[in-house]
């Protein structure tokens, strides 16, 4: 596959300490062909390489990582900057007004469905949408529509197919302020390929109808296409944004990068399937690493970034085993934990413990007392909790806004645990298999 066969390349380049200008060449070869595949535009893949080339030659090389990793990283890391660097939010207006949305894109792409659906979400939040049949060329556009609007509660304007659809658009606004719907979508036809007719009727829309967003839906399938497509939509017609349908299907969603580059417009959801439920928030970082294909590298560079916490985690777990666990391993354990995703989960990993543990009962917003504490000690105390008297455990009182009852309660913790990791030596063992305390 093609996944393995950049794992190869990548192999090569591994061990070696620092990114050359051959290293980033030869890795961004194959991350070319990677996004080639994908469907990415010729063009955007051309540009985006250059970019990476000159931004990943001589980079510092994490420890962590190989020169290859630290590649793919970079790449990575461009590609979620570029498809996500701007919020994406619909923004709808405040209640008493009307906000005209508007669906472009060919015929097949996905607007009657993805009407109906980004609809549905919005009536969840509170609003009251109102569907309108702007598609007068196909009579079942109309019925399809209609059959949408029921499935999602939402009631469905139109008026046949013998009128302009600027005409309906006109008269669909008339009917949602009486109404009372707050957010007009207009469902427009489509054609097979881009034509003059169809932007004709869009553009004429947009004059004269007060068009609040212009979202054009592309067909993640399509491709090379896409980025043809939504130039040119953009160009006309300035959209706000991007919809991508049928990313339930195979592609690896090329799409959404050529699009994002091209047109600079962000992509505010993304379509999942058939069903109307099926309309997703856009998450740049999953989109990447699907239109790389690197998931396996990618896991890669998450593990080597983990070995170097186990590394520490070796030698702490010699130190308890020594018995001279002090405050400074403690406090570095905190730090750790916190990176993990807090206490409360971890506690609740380890084995033999549960969630009734004989450890600290720590919850987030403790853990920043905990760390102010230990902070306040000096070099000696962190070392030699048997230092603590009563003026010393003051002065870190102090020194940390805390009271001296919190100071004490810490130390007795300490304490505690210590003793009971002096116990149990056999669970720091199974810790350390389960990457939670090692
Ligand atoms: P329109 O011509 O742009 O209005 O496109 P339609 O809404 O009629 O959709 C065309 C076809 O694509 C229909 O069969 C839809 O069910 C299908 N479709 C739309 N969005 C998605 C999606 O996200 N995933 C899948 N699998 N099919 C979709
Ligand atoms: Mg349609």
């Amino acid at each position: 596959s093609l996944s393995e066969k950049l794992q190869n390349v990548f192999k090569n380049l591994r061990g070696k300490g620092r990114l050359s200008e051959d290293d980033v060449r030869i890795g961004l070869k194959e991350v070319r062909l990677a996004l080639l595949e994908a469907d990415v535009s010729f063009k955007v893949v051309k540009d985006f390489i250059k970019g990476i080339q000159e931004k990943a030659t001589g980079s510092d090389v994490l420890n962590s990582l190989t020169p290859a990793q630290q590649v793919i990283k970079i790449v990575n890391e461009e590609m979620i900057s570029l498809m996500g660097s701007e919020t994406a939010e619909l923004k709808i207006k405040p209640s008493g007004e009307i906000t005209v949305i508007m669906m472009a894109g060919l015929q097949g792409a996905g607007k009657t469905t993805t009407t109906a659906k980004l609809a549905a979400k919005l009536k969840k939040k509170g609003n009251s949408p109102v569907l309108v049949g702007c598609d007068i060329y196909r009579p079942a556009a109309i019925e399809q529509l209609k059959r949408n609007g029921e499935k999602v509660d939402v009631p469905v304007f139109d008026m046949g197919t013998n009128r302009k659809p600027v005409e309906i658009a006109k008269k669909a606004l008339e009917y949602a302020k009486e109404n009372h719907h707050n957010i007009v979508f207009l469902d427009t036809a489509g054609r097979l390929h881009i034509d003059e007719d169809m932007m004709n009727e869009l553009i004429e829309i947009k004059d004269n109808v007060n068009v609040d967003d212009i979202i054009l839906v592309v067909d993640a399938m399509t491709g090379q296409d896409a980025v043809n497509v939504a130039e040119t939509f953009n160009e006309k017609l300035d959209i706000t944004g991007v919809i991508l349908t049928k990313l339930d299907g195979d592609t690896r969603g090329g799409a959404a990068l050529s699009v994002r580059a091209v047109t600079g417009k962000p992509i505010l959801y993304v379509g999942m399937g058939e069903k109307l439920s099926d309309l997703e928030q856009f998450y740049p970082d999953r989109m990447a690493s699907r239109i790389l294909g690197m998931g396996d590298i990618l896991s890669l560079i998450e593990k080597a970034e983990m070995d170097m916490d186990s590394e520490k985690a070796k030698k702490l777990s010699q130190k308890i085993a020594k018995a001279d666990f002090d405050f400074n391993d403690f406090l570095e354990q905190l730090e750790q934990l916190e990176k993990m995703g807090g206490m409360a989960s971890i506690l609740s990993m380890l084995p033999g413990i549960g969630g009734k543990s004989a450890l600290p009962q720590v919850d987030d917003g403790q853990m920043v007392k905990i760390k102010a504490i230990i902070q306040s000690m000096s070099k000696k105390e962190r070392l030699d909790p048997s230092l603590l008297n009563p003026s010393r455990k003051n002065r870190i009182a102090k020194g940390s806004g805390v009271n001296i009852g919190e100071v004490n309660r810490l130390v007795k913790q300490f304490e505690q645990m210590k003793k009971m990791m002096k116990q149990f030596p056999g669970m720091m063992k199974n810790n350390k298999k389960r990457g939670a305390l090692g």
